[in-house]
């Protein structure tokens, strides 16, 4: 191990003077414009890989308790919530071709999810099944999402291979009509959305990417008919290939090592170095885990949430790479609170960030042999501007004879493309097959975006009323004008990085609010009030995070380096907190936003 340096005034000033000049060398006038949608030309990008042709069938004409939009676990884990409170006819409609979302589309080879099973997987105590490994592979996570389907009896009346298109509310009616891309039009009492943050992939916009001739895919949509082999590897068709990868975020991180063993040779272009840090994965057993008591589940991944929350809690139960940063981490999540003396605190910020982001570094010199490319892959950067890796994996695949890392940074990524390959620094690359793990558009999928047209009453469409106003909603569920409408993930909730834990309170919240609705014959909509007084709460802690992302280098925390970050306006206790107070307004105050269905009857 490389020796840990002293961090003294002048090496933290020479450690941010660095940081400044890694920033500069990355940051691009274009910001989010540099990347394209997989749309018009390139629409073949986002074709599913995975499902049988859709078979035809008639466009559904019938009427549902609940429409749920969304097939992840945000939208399974709704649904399961809905029939634990008994409500009868619910109907996911989902894009993919089976429930699971992210893990439906993400089938990369060596795809793992890089947060401990036992507290990622949901309804891990309602289902009985126990992880086996500390880490699972995708497959598993994909598995258990059509388990949880399954078991709460969400298949017979789910639309797959659907994406809606409309939704518009009928007054006199008291509904939602939903308008899909397959020609149905069917009514539902309450919708609920379950949209996901990161579903739209993109592309970058290198200049002459259309010109290429070579083979070509996003790592959302595995090409395994081109590539052969599983998730788990065995790529015998790239065997006498030139590949490369271009991106080295999380994905690229977990795709490179399976590249690398398979393919003739691997070219991996990278614009940042990710922290790649220990994963160490391990098989567990359900005693290790302590499966063997009822409500475990739940104990532990409130365990972990409290911890990577920044509360305090006795005991770290699940014990990896991700709770022993967790100082770190709260930078990122809206908990972080500034009480006391602000320059005492980031100062006390900056070394624990220094001493991290050293031993990072020190580790790719203890793994990579050859000392040019050991550098080119030490971030400079503190921990949380980007998301951070973990693999035992990745920085080894660099000692391989057949993978050759080529640096883009001084271009700000790849320069351009030919008919033959990738163009780097004058250098062309001739490629074969060329894989881009260059990651998801941020706030294009919710309902505010205006992809999916979403109309209340009066006929307003939820992204005029919000642009005009900004977002405008209740604990970030429910907006006025908007009845029965239920967003989970949203603005204006909070959030953390074991996301389908967030997902799962927000799906308890808004079956509790259905079922509160049908047992009165009543409407779910907030006052004006209600949301003023929301979005005041909001405001009067906003944490300040700007002096924060302003100075990491560009990615989509914080929308390539425009000094913001991506997220808008967050509940600003963190996720324990918030999922305290909407417990407590559940049993206390959820009447405040039930108006009578039937005024007229009232
Ligand atoms: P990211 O957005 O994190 O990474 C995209 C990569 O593409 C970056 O390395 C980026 O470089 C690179 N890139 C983009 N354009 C160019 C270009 N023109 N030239 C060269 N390089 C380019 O996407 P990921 O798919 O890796 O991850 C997205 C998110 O998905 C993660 O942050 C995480 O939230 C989630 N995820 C979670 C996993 C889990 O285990 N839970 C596993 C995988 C993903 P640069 O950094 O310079 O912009």
């Amino acid at each position: 191990m490389a020796q840990a340096q002293e961090l003294t005034p002048e090496v933290l000033a020479e450690l941010r003077e660095r940081y400044r000049r890694e920033r500069e060398r990355r940051v691009r006038p274009d910001g989010t414009r540099q990347y394209l949608g997989a749309d018009a030309e390139f629409g073949y990008y986002a074709a599913d890989p995975y499902a049988a042709e859709a078979a035809g069938r008639e466009p559904v004409r019938d009427r549902v308790d609940v429409a749920i939009v969304g097939g992840g676990f945000g939208g399974i884990l709704a649904g399961a919530r809905l029939r634990q409170q008994g409500i009868a006819r619910v109907r996911v409609i989902e894009k993919g071709g089976d429930f699971g979302g992210t893990w439906y589309w993400n089938r990369y080879p060596g795809i793992h999810c890089d947060i401990e099973a036992h507290v990622y997987l949901p309804m891990l105590d309602e289902t009985g099944y126990v992880p086996e490994w500390k880490y699972a592979p995708g497959e598993e996570i994909r598995r258990h999402a059509v388990r949880i389907g399954e078991k709460f009896d969400l298949c017979a009346d789910a639309l797959f291979s659907t994406a809606v298109t409309s939704l518009t509310w009928d007054d006199t009616d008291g509904s939602w009509i939903v308008g899909t891309d397959r020609h149905d039009e069917f009514r539902a009492t309450y919708v609920i959305t379950a949209t996901g943050t990161l579903s739209e992939l993109k592309l970058p916009g290198i200049p002459g990417i259309e010109a290429f001739r070579g083979h070509t895919f996003h790592t959302s949509r595995w090409d395994y008919a081109y590539t052969g082999g599983t998730p788990d590897g065995g790529l015998t068709g790239l065997a006498d290939k030139r590949v490369g990868v271009v991106g080295t975020g999380a994905t690229g991180v977990q795709v490179v090592p399976k590249l690398a063993e398979d393919a003739g040779h691997l070219y991996v272009f990278q614009r940042t170095p990710s922290s790649v840090d220990v994963r160490d994965n391990r098989r567990t057993t359900a005693r290790d885990v302590g499966a063997d008591r009822p409500g475990w589940a739940r104990e532990r991944r409130e365990n972990f949430l409290r911890i990577v929350s920044g509360e305090a809690t006795g005991e770290d139960l699940v014990a990896d790479r991700w709770t022993a940063s967790a100082g770190l981490l709260e930078k990122l999540l809206p908990s972080f609170r500034r009480t006391g003396d602000r320059a005492a605190f980031e100062a006390a910020y900056e070394v624990a960030d220094a001493v991290k982001m050293n031993e990072i570094r020190a580790r790719v010199d203890d793994v990579v042999t050859d000392p040019e490319t050991a550098d080119r892959l030490k971030p400079w950067y503190r921990y949380a501007c980007k998301r951070p890796t973990f693999s035992d994996l990745y920085l080894q695949a660099f000692n391989r004879d057949n993978v050759t890392l080529v640096d883009t940074a001084d271009t700000h990524g790849i320069e351009r493309m030919t008919e033959r390959g990738v163009v780097v620094g004058g250098t062309e690359y001739p490629l074969d097959c060329l894989v881009f793990a260059t990651g998801f558009s941020v706030g294009v999928s919710g309902v505010h975006s205006g992809r999916l047209p979403v109309r209340g009453r009066g006929g307003v469409l939820l992204r005029d009323a919000w642009s005009a106003h900004g977002p405008r909603t209740l604990h970030g569920f429910t907006s006025n004008g908007f009845p029965n409408l239920i967003q989970l993930g949203g603005t204006q909730s909070a959030s953390s990085v074991n996301y389908t834990h967030v997902l799962d309170e927000h799906a308890v919240h808004g079956a509790a609010l259905v079922a509160a609705a049908e047992a009165k014959d009543a409407l779910v909509e907030p006052s004006r009030e209600a949301e003023d007084a929301w979005i005041a709460a909001l405001a009067e802690h906003a944490p300040d995070h700007e002096w924060f992302h302003a100075e990491c280098t560009p990615g989509y925390y914080n929308a390539e380096g425009r000094g913001r970050p991506n997220g808008p306006t967050a509940y600003p206790h963190g996720a324990v907190a918030f999922h305290e107070l909407l417990a407590r307004w559940r049993k206390e105050s959820m009447d405040e936003i039930l108006s009578p269905r039937h005024p007229a009857r009232g």
